[in-house]
């Protein structure tokens, strides 16, 4: 199991910070997203709630005036069916019928048309509605319509007044029951829009008064172009008609803005009110503040991705240096060749997975009579015979798991795993040929000057320490016998303990190159 320490620096650590450092940035723009959507959503419903409440108040008041002019007319057809006001003196007929003139404020007059559309009286007495009103499509709907009931006319230009007007009015009936008129209230349509003058809207929202049959009476902000237009064709206006009440949102064709349509049927009446507030409008709030959280993530985000990212670079950086620094402190400075660390740990390793049928064998090779190198040629000369022994050493060796290591002062130490005393035997003779090439010519020291003495042992288990002091033995016997040579202990494969065999005293075998 890799140490904390390692584990928190691992390559897959680096690519779990990396990830977590993406991640957790991605995290918080995913909540955010959430958030700004359900802030926009409610936004929408808050929208859809001024509206119906705006709705509803303008209704109330659109019904209250329309109730009351109703109440007006009714009362003149009441009073006008009475035989005694029909007598009576025209000056007279008229106190009692604009008795109590009930008109709202901006409010235009009440009139009494006779059969031939001619103003018989108005409430303006005594100035009389001169010409003929024939032509107006609330004598000509009740002229024709006995049941016509209480009518809101299509908006028009008064030709009194000059003033955009809408009239709401009721057929009057003769005795015999045919037709003897029409009683109109007036209103002007400034009435409607000094009344929306004093809601808050935005220049792009609007309100609209339509018809059922899609005349438009006014809308507001006002605007006389407006005023009686047919939006019967208009998709926004077949659907407000069908489902009443409601609202949805939808570009709206006379001027291309996008709308929340908010509409209603004005109580009874068969007028529609619709509001519509541009999205744009219902939406600035929110889309401030969606873009100021936007931008503050998107930096959060590049920040912690930069954060991550050298976060990461830091990682890397410190585990080569840990990996360099593992690397020398198992390294010889002077050679390059593994050290003892490296040896001792090499060695163990490789005992403890040798068998019977893969034997392990170990040299050490030892320079001989290096003191006099030192001592004739310098220190320096010495360090540079041992770096050429490393690299005779090296050279002689060829299989993947052979180990050479540099284990004291002028010692070599050599692991062959997976190799017999037989194959050692062959390899250290390599050994010594490749020593026998090694000349210094800088300090004149000539080939074959430099000689080694190596001894061997041979292992199938068994603790470090007795295949060392064996090989250390034998390494002694060849150096007794006489140095540039290798001597060999003689191990029983049977058995974890190593021997050194009877031969000259201690060496089993002894090869002079
Ligand atoms: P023998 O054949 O019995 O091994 O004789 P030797 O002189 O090689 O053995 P000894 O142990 O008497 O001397 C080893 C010498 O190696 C002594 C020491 O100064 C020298 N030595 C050890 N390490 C280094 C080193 O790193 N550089 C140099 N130049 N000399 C070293
Ligand atoms: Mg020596
Ligand atoms: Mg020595």
């Amino acid at each position: 199991m890799p140490s904390p320490r390692r584990f928190l620096a691992g390559p897959r650590t680096v690519r779990v910070w990396l990830v977590l450092g993406v991640l957790a940035p991605l995290g918080m723009l995913l909540v955010s997203g959430l958030m700004l959507y359900e802030m926009r959503q409610e936004m929408w419903s808050r929208a859809e709630e001024t509206s119906k409440n705006l709705l509803q108040l303008i209704e109330t008041d659109v019904v209250r005036n329309v109730e009351i002019m109703d109440l007006a007319l009714q009362g003149m057809i009441a009073k006008l069916e009475n035989p005694l006001v029909a007598q009576a003196p025209e000056a007279l007929r008229h106190l009692i019928l604009f008795d109590r003139v009930v008109t709202a404020d901006g409010a235009g007059i009440l009139v009494l048309f006779d059969e031939n559309g001619k103003g018989a009286l108005n409430s303006h007495y005594p100035s009389g509605a001169g010409g003929s009103f024939a032509d107006r499509d609330y004598f000509q709907v009740h002229r024709q319509n006995p049941e016509a009931g209480l009518y809101i006319s299509k908006p028009y230009q008064s030709r009194m007044s000059g003033a955009y007007t809408v009239a709401f009015s009721r057929r009057v009936a003769k005795p015999d029951g045919s037709f003897g008129g029409v009683v109109v209230a007036t209103l002007k349509l400034s009435h409607f829009t000094r009344m929306l003058a004093k809601i808050g809207l935005g220049p792009n929202s609007g309100i609209n008064l339509i018809r059922q049959d899609g005349i438009r009476i006014v809308r507001f902000p006002y605007d006389v172009r407006d005023v009686g237009t047919d939006l019967s064709g208009m998709p926004t206006f077949q659907r407000a008609l069908q489902e009443r009440d409601g609202s949805f949102a939808e570009r709206a064709v006379r001027d291309g803005v996008h709308r929340l349509f908010t509409f209603t049927q004005v109580g009874d009446l068969p007028l529609i009110l619709a509001i519509g507030l541009s999205t744009e409008e219902i939406e600035a709030g929110w889309r401030a503040r969606a873009l100021m959280i936007g931008a503050t993530l998107l930096a959060l985000f590049g920040l912690a991705v930069v954060l991550a990212r050298l976060c990461a670079r830091e990682f890397r950086r410190r585990e080569a240096v840990e990996a360099e620094l593992a690397s020398l402190s198992l390294t010889d400075g002077l050679t390059g060749l593994p050290n003892r660390r490296r040896f001792d740990e090499a060695l163990r390793q490789a005992l403890a997975t040798a068998r019977g049928d893969r034997p392990l064998s170990l040299l050490i090779v030892d320079a001989d009579h290096f003191k006099r190198f030192n001592d004739r040629f310098g220190h320096a000369v010495g360090d540079e015979i041992l770096r050429g022994l490393a690299r005779c050493l090296s050279a002689a060796l060829h299989r993947p798991g052979d180990l050479v290591c540099r284990i004291g002062g002028e010692e070599f130490g050599v692991i062959l795993a997976g190799t017999d005393a037989e194959g050692a035997a062959r390899v250290a003779e390599r050994l010594h040929a490749e020593v026998a090439t090694l000349a210094v010519a800088s300090a004149g020291i000539p080939v074959g000057a430099v000689t080694v003495s190596i001894g061997l042992a041979e292992a199938i288990g068994g603790a470090q320490g007795e295949l060392y002091r064996a090989a250390d033995a034998a390494l002694y016997a060849a150096k007794s016998g006489g140095r540039n040579r290798t001597c060999r202990a003689e191990a029983r494969p049977a058995v974890p303990h190593l021997r050194l065999v009877a031969g000259a005293g201690v060496a089993g075998s002894v090869s002079a190159p």
